[in-house]
């Protein structure tokens, strides 16, 4: 059975939605803001109220336009709005204002890198147009509400053709996309807060083949690895279907993740069931050469040159940079942590090992973080001057991590300044000495290794505040006064 599956392949292409992060809606003033209380940010315009008018919000042309120039697109000069006319209860004009017939751009690709063989992915075009609102249905009660804080934050939806042919591939690409929007500043892209949404249409046929086979959409997929799922489990049931000598039928279908399955929602619509028209209440809009290059020559710093600056400006390995930028707060957080005046390596090595821990075990994002990077700085240099040992640095980083704390102030407050007396630290590893006379037979007999024990025993007795290297050295010294003496 296993051997028929090799002989298909899935095809793929996308539709990704992004909330853009204006500061207010695309055809009115209301705010966008996430989380605030259910219908509080609404007026007349997003409301749909008869007689109101639409007034277009520069800044999403502006946002629309610096992703269509990251994604090598052309822009359409002068391109319009048109009403996509359909009912639902979260949408209260009953038409969607968007764009069908000339989307603000077209024909772009971005490129990815899949076991280092490089693949073009087409972009179809990207086109302008206002969100819904959202339904909440309590089961409990039988009712549904609904919510119109969404209704008219602008999004842009971002078409791929069909390039794609493994869950891999798709993956790359939407981290890929994520990243560039997200250096844009020109939204957030959290797929669990909605903020990037992706459907997928995926067809499969025989390996060779040219034709398309009938392909299905699937929607609500809100991580990457549910989207590594949906597709996995989409590509198996249409090859058992087409194996079953069954027909797969156009539709929509839900993913839930839960359950590792998709169901039908309903059959799929085509462009001609929403009746589209242009937006009589919009005028076109114009967008200059002079704009677009201003934009080109405005664009900020990319993934792949920070990942060059950084091993050439502040000489840290390529794989330290890879692994900082692929989070733009990760990237913001060196930049700025160096700029307080700390060792690059170390802020490096400070976000790579305990940053990243401490993110996975507080179930936190990077853009979460809120420590101040002059904290972090304060907290190497007093490793690096050795003012605490580095299992203390551990344990103050913590307290910045989780509390901010100012770590001169923290350690000064506990007492946590390494021990660097030579007097009081000979003291008491000569107490030590003589409470492990096995050790130290051990070692005077050619067993190095016993020293690490000793070494243990040293810090346990001062409270891990002992400076370790001093420590070993004043115990080899102590340990040669011995041989001979008789332990
Ligand atoms: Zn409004």
């Amino acid at each position: 059975m296993n051997n028929h599956y090799n002989e298909f392949e899935t095809v793929i292409g996308l539709e990704v939605h992004i909330e853009l992060s204006t500061q207010t809606k695309i055809f009115c003033g209301c705010s966008t803001k996430f989380g605030s209380e259910v219908n509080s940010q609404i007026c007349p315009v997003c409301m749909g109220m008869p007689g109101t008018l639409p007034t277009l919000n520069k800044k999403v042309v502006e946002y629309a336009v610096k992703v269509a120039v990251a994604t090598n697109c052309n822009i359409t000069k002068k391109c319009l709005f048109d009403r996509k006319n359909y009912f639902y209860p979260d949408n209260p004009q009953n038409y969607q204002i968007s764009q069908l017939y000339l989307p603000i751009c077209t024909n772009g690709f971005l490129e990815i890198n899949n076991e280092n063989i490089c693949k073009k992915i087409g972009i179809h075009e990207i086109h302008m147009e206002e969100d819904a609102g959202k339904l909440i249905h309590d089961e409990a009660l039988g009712k549904s509400y609904v919510d119109y804080n969404r209704a008219g934050v602008p999004l842009i939806e971002i078409v791929t053709e069909a390039d794609f042919r493994s869950a891999d591939e798709v993956i790359l690409f939407l981290e890929k996309l994520r990243l560039i929007i997200q250096y844009l500043e020109v939204s957030d892209c959290k797929l669990n807060e909605g903020s990037m949404r992706v459907d997928i249409n995926l067809s499969v046929r025989k390996t060779g083949e040219s034709e398309y086979g009938t392909r299905t959409e699937m929607k609500n997929l809100n991580s990457f690895r549910a989207i590594k799922r949906a597709i996995e489990s989409e590509t198996k049931r249409q090859v058992d279907i087409i194996l079953n000598k069954e027909e797969v039928i156009l539709e929509t279908r839900r993913w839930d993740d839960s359950k590792g399955e998709s169901y039908s929602m309903r059959s799929k619509e085509d462009a001609r069931d929403y009746r589209y028209f242009p937006e009589p209440d919009l005028m076109p809009i114009n967008i200059s050469g002079d704009y677009i290059e201003y934009i080109k020559t405005n664009l900020p710093e990319f993934r792949d040159e920070k990942i060059e600056r950084y091993v050439k400006e502040y000489d840290i390995p390529k794989y330290d940079a890879e692994i900082i930028t692929s989070e733009k707060a990760l990237a913001n957080l060196f930049e700025e942590t160096v700029l307080c005046g700390a060792n690059p390596k170390k802020v490096s090595n400070y976000i790579m090992g305990e940053t990243l821990k401490l993110m996975k075990e507080r179930e936190i994002e990077a853009e979460q973080i809120s420590f101040s990077p002059n904290n972090l700085a304060c907290l190497i240099d007093l490793d690096d001057r050795k003012v605490i040992n580095s299992t203390v640095a551990k344990e103050v980083f913590v307290k910045v991590f989780d509390e901010d704390i100012n770590p001169v102030q923290y350690v000064n407050e506990h007492g946590l300044a390494q021990n660097n007396d030579a007097d009081e630290l000979t003291e008491i590893i000569e107490k030590v000495l003589d409470n492990n006379a096995q050790s130290v037979s051990d070692y005077l007999n050619g067993k190095d290794r016993a020293i690490g024990y000793l070494v243990g025993q040293t810090m346990k007795e001062t409270k891990g505040k002992a400076n370790p290297e001093l420590v070993k050295e004043i115990l080899k010294k102590s340990l040669e006064n011995r041989r001979g003496v008789g332990v």
